[in-house]
């Protein structure tokens, strides 16, 4: 048998965490404020806007993993824009749910700075990902499909390229 707690219990329970979380982050807040060098990589932002983000797409990785490289609107409680990526796991099973995996932390002054490195990561992902054929952005040889603009095929991940079977005539 399992126990359900009562919607009361349920909704006192959630109170009680957002009242946690909110004094977790208030006294992250105040140590920021004191030292923010020390805790310039802080994720808490204040503010109801204060988790709006944008990202640039770095396309595919080699385990068909969707990455994204991202950057804060907001500055953190330690006056820093954050830039972070994101790589999504496709679903697991019929019911499951993408899973992102955040890493790749850096914390700059100024916000264009922060939105140059993730442009600047993007496209050095993009450049590994490319075929090396072609140089067509993208990692589909890295999913051992072919090259979508010249049909190369990579064997394994690392591995050598068989170059592209030409057509017959
Ligand atoms: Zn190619």
């Amino acid at each position: 048998m399992t126990l359900t707690p009562s919607p009361e219990l349920q909704a006192a329970l959630a109170r009680i965490s957002r009242s946690i979380i909110a004094d977790d982050n208030k006294r992250e807040a105040e140590r920021a404020k004191a030292d923010p060098k020390a805790h310039k990589l802080s994720r808490v932002i204040e503010g109801k806007h204060g988790t709006n983000y944008r990202y640039t797409s770095g396309g595919l990785d080699g385990k068909g993993r969707s990455v994204l490289f991202c950057w804060s609107l907001h500055r953190n409680v330690a006056g820093y824009f954050l830039g972070w990526r994101e790589v999504y796991s496709k679903p697991r099973g019929k019911r499951g749910a993408y899973t992102v995996k955040r890493d790749q932390w850096i914390a700059r002054k100024a916000k264009w700075r922060a939105r140059e490195v993730a442009h600047r990561r993007a496209a050095s992902f993009l450049e590994r990902q490319a075929c090396p054929v072609c140089n067509h952005p993208g990692g589909a040889p890295r999913l051992r499909k072919p090259c979508p603009a010249c049909g190369a095929v990579r064997v394994r991940d690392g591995g050598d390229i068989n170059p592209p079977v030409p057509a017959q005539e």
